[in-house]
This record gives structure tokens, C-alpha cells and sequence, in this order.
């Protein structure tokens, strides 16, 4: 391959050729142009994963890529929006990384259906993804962690603390084992996110920095205190494989965490959604064991802390 512009279309463009209905300029020009079809809503969002800080340097870059974009692709799960394109600014070190990271995000854009609707490709002394998303959603519907009422139930869609036990076992030496898997494979709940939103649940968000960290985004957004109760997470799958202080502050879960009234538990339950906890007049998160708080002093990630 010769240069940039050779690059870009080998690895990208010709590798990704499926174009979304409503797409009226696709990758090529200066810019994307889509139609927004009547009813629906646009849902944007971005992420940027960067070589060392998002992944470790000695994971393989087209898996660091396949992370990268089902990361950016939780976000969109957690509106409950469909996903449909994505944009992706590539920062290679060289060809060949360039290489390994277009064939993971080639292999998301064909798993999910995406249309890779433009990007920037550009070499520097780091390796790096920055991946914007977009998606349709009913007009004046989307999940919003805003809208969490006092008496809803709160609940877990996906596992936690699964993907900080896989790191720590990857960064002791590891390559394989369950949890080293779902740390290199993220799982976007888009199915999971869009059931939510046309069950008639309000109030969502995806889990990043770390279930307790998230929630107290969701507590503050919402203005309710949110009790999650130490018992239902000790009762969890993943409570199994990792432990209670990964579940609660590990990160990079890409699990839903959603609150819905009580009327509608039936229906969580069969979408596998587990219940970890219930909603109260307050704005904060407490951990709760046998009706006392159980004081904290553990925290989610946070890149300037
Ligand atoms: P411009 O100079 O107008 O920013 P570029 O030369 O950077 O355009 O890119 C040419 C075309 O290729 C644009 O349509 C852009 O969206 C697309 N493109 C560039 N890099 C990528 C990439 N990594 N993945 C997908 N499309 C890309
Ligand atoms: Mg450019």
C-alpha cells in the first residue's frame, strides 16, 4: 500500500461497502449528508480509546479496535437507540497497525450491520481510535438517565466486574480464561437497550467507570438516592469470578443500569435484567447491607483524578 489516501480505501472504504437506507452522501466526500426518516430521532455520541490508557500496548491492536467501537456502541444501548453508523478517526503509529485496526473495526461494522460513514486516518507516535456513533431512535423517545423516580427498582442489564478481573488476570501474564474473553470483548447491549425503551422504561445509562461511580451520575442527573443492596450483587453470576470491590468500581463493564417501577419487573426478568436495588428520596448511592449503609471508600475511574 502506497499512502494515506491508498490506505483509507483498502482498509476502510472498499472492506466496509454497506450503506444505511438513509444515506444520502456516504464516506468519499467531505462530508457524510443522511436523511433523518420521519418519526425518528437522531442519537450521536463519542468515545476515544487511546494505546496504554484505554488498552494495554500488548493487546493485539485489532482487538483494542473491536473494544473501541463496541464501547462507543454501549453508548448508544444505553438511549435505547438502534445503531447505525459509525465515524472513525484512526491514529496509527504505522501501516501495519493501521492494518490490524481497520480489521477490527471492519468486523464490527459487518457484525452489527454500521455503515463506516466517514473518518480521518493520520499517523503519530500513538496508536488511537476515536469512534462517533449514530443511531435512530422513536421520535421523543430515548432512555436518559435523568428520569429515575423514588420507588423504582434499580437494575443490572449485562455482568460487572468481569472485565477488571480479565485485566488484572492479563496484566499477571494471562491470555485466556472467561474473564480475559469478556475483557477483549465488549458486548453492547443494543438489543437489551432498544427492549428497555419500547417496554416503557425511562431511565438508563451504561456502565464505564464503574457501578458506582455511574450511579452516582444517574442519582445526581435524576435527584434520587439510589440503595443497592449488598446481597443482590453477592447473589450475581459474576460474583462467582470476581470480587465485590471489581463489581462495584472496576469499569469497563458496558453493562445497562436501569431503574423501572415496580409494575414492571415481569418484564426485566425476562429480559435477564437482575435487580440489585431500589430508589429513594435523596441524590446519592449507598451501598446497603441488612437496611445499614455500608461505608465506601473505593471510587470509579477517572482520568484526572
Ligand atoms: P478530508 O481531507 O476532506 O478530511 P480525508 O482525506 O481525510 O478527507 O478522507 C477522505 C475520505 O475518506 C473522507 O470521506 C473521509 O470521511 C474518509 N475516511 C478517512 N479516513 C477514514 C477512516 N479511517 N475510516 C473511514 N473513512 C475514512
Ligand atoms: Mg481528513
Amino acid at each position: 500500500m502506497k499512502g494515506e489516501f491508498q490506505a483509507i480505501e483498502a482498509l476502510f472504504r472498499k472492506r466496509v461497502p454497506f450503506c444505511h437506507e438513509t444515506t444520502y452522501l456516504s464516506n468519499g466526500d467531505d462530508a457524510s449528508v443522511h436523511d433523518i426518516p420521519a418519526g425518528f430521532s437522531l442519537a450521536i455520541s463519542t468515545d476515544t480509546a487511546v494505546e496504554g490508557v484505554h488498552w494495554p500496548s500488548d493487546m493485539p491492536l485489532d482487538v483494542a479496535a473491536k473494544r473501541a467501537v463496541c464501547a462507543a456502541l454501549s453508548d448508544l444501548a444505553a438511549m435505547g437507540a438502534k445503531a447505525c453508523w459509525i465515524w472513525l478517526s484512526v491514529v496509527a503509529r504505522d501501516q501495519r497497525a493501521l492494518q490490524d485496526m481497520s480489521d477490527g473495526v471492519v468486523e464490527v461494522c459487518q457484525q452489527y450491520q454500521l455503515e463506516l460513514a466517514g473518518g480521518d486516518t493520520v499517523s503519530a507516535a500513538v496508536n488511537m481510535l476515536n469512534v462517533t456513533v449514530g443511531g435512530l431512535l422513536p421520535q421523543g423517545k430515548a432512555l436518559s438517565r435523568t428520569k429515575a423516580l423514588v420507588g423504582d427498582d434499580i437494575w443490572l442489564l449485562g455482568d460487572v466486574g468481569l472485565s477488571a478481573q480479565g485485566l488484572e488476570q492479563w496484566l499477571n501474564g494471562d491470555s485466556a480464561g472467561d474473564c480475559i474473553t469478556f475483557f477483549q470483548h465488549i458486548q453492547p447491549q443494543l438489543e437489551q437497550g432498544e427492549a428497555l425503551l419500547n417496554m416503557g422504561v425511562l431511565c438508563c445509562m451504561d456502565i464505564s467507570d464503574g457501578l458506582l461511580q455511574d450511579a452516582s451520575h444517574l442519582a445526581a442527573a435524576s435527584q434520587v438516592g439510589l440503595w443497592i443492596e449488598q446481597e443482590k450483587l453477592k447473589r450475581l453470576k459474576c460474583y462467582e469470578k470476581t470480587s465485590l470491590s471489581k463489581m462495584l468500581a472496576g469499569g469497563e463493564d458496558y453493562a445497562l443500569l436501569c431503574t423501572a417501577p415496580v409494575l414492571m419487573r415481569r418484564q426485566l426478568l425476562q429480559l435477564q435484567a437482575q435487580r440489585i436495588g431500589s430508589c429513594h428520596v435523596g441524590n446519592a448511592v449507598k451501598l446497603m447491607h441488612q437496611g445499614q449503609e455500608v461505608k465506601l471508600e473505593i471510587q470509579g475511574y477517572d482520568h484526572f483524578a
